[in-house]
């Protein structure tokens, strides 16, 4: 049964480490805050690298958020007056995070989702292609290349900590990664060039 008189929706805002994903997320919080609707943020565990109950951007900006082990755990924890539901960090979720932005968005609820649209080797990372697809609105955000001053679409990892591992973003080590361009970005060469 549609509820046709529901406005629940999902928005995804994507783009490369430093593109601004979560100052943007953190600003559609914000109004919808002023706009006295309840907000719930929610992130994947992993995700520990400032804080572990908030969302927080480069500029300090910061919200209260929940971590959550599993995208279902989501489901559990949203409240019954919530009205927008954040999730940041969402690469780093499986599959399950698509169902469960559905689900609340069937509920009526305003579903803002960020995430790293592509690893650091240029390929589409975890449920993002999904959470594009199925999403009403979608912003890709660029940052700027370090290397020719361009709009910056790709995560460069430019010094391997962990050396042959095969893990995509390694997170609390954003001094790891760099933005860069099409051109300037050198995906083969990622966590093993300039190392030591
Ligand atoms: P994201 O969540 O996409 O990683 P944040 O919202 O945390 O990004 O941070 C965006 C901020 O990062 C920018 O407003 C800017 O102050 C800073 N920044 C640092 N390096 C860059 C860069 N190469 N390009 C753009 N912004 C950068
Ligand atoms: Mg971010
Ligand atoms: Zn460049």
């Amino acid at each position: 049964m549609i509820h046709r008189t529901l406005h629940g929706f999902v928005e995804v805002v994507c783009g490369s480490m430093f593109s601004g994903k979560t100052e943007e997320l953190l600003r559609r919080i914000k109004r919808a805050q002023i706009a006295r609707q309840k907000v719930q943020v929610f992130k994947p565990v992993i995700d520990n690298r400032y804080s572990v109950d908030h969302v927080q951007s480069h500029d300090a900006n910061r919200v209260a958020s929940r971590p959550v082990e599993k995208a279902r755990d989501i489901l559990k924890f949203v409240d019954d007056n919530t009205r927008v539901v954040g999730i940041d960090e969402a690469q780093f979720f499986d599959d399950t995070v698509v169902d469960v932005a559905q689900k609340l968005a069937y509920r009526g609820i305003r579903v803002i989702v960020a995430g790293l649209d592509m690893d650091f080797r240029g390929q589409p990372f975890g449920p993002m292609p999904k959470l594009l697809a199925i999403a009403e609105e979608v912003t890709k955000l660029s940052a700027v290349c370090v290397i020719c001053g361009n709009p910056a679409s790709r995560s460069q990892k430019i010094a391997g900590a962990t050396g042959t591992d095969a893990s995509r973003i390694v997170v609390g080590a954003r001094e790891m990664y760099e933005a860069r361009c099409r051109f300037c970005h050198e995906p083969d060469l990622s966590g093993q060039s300039q190392e030591g």
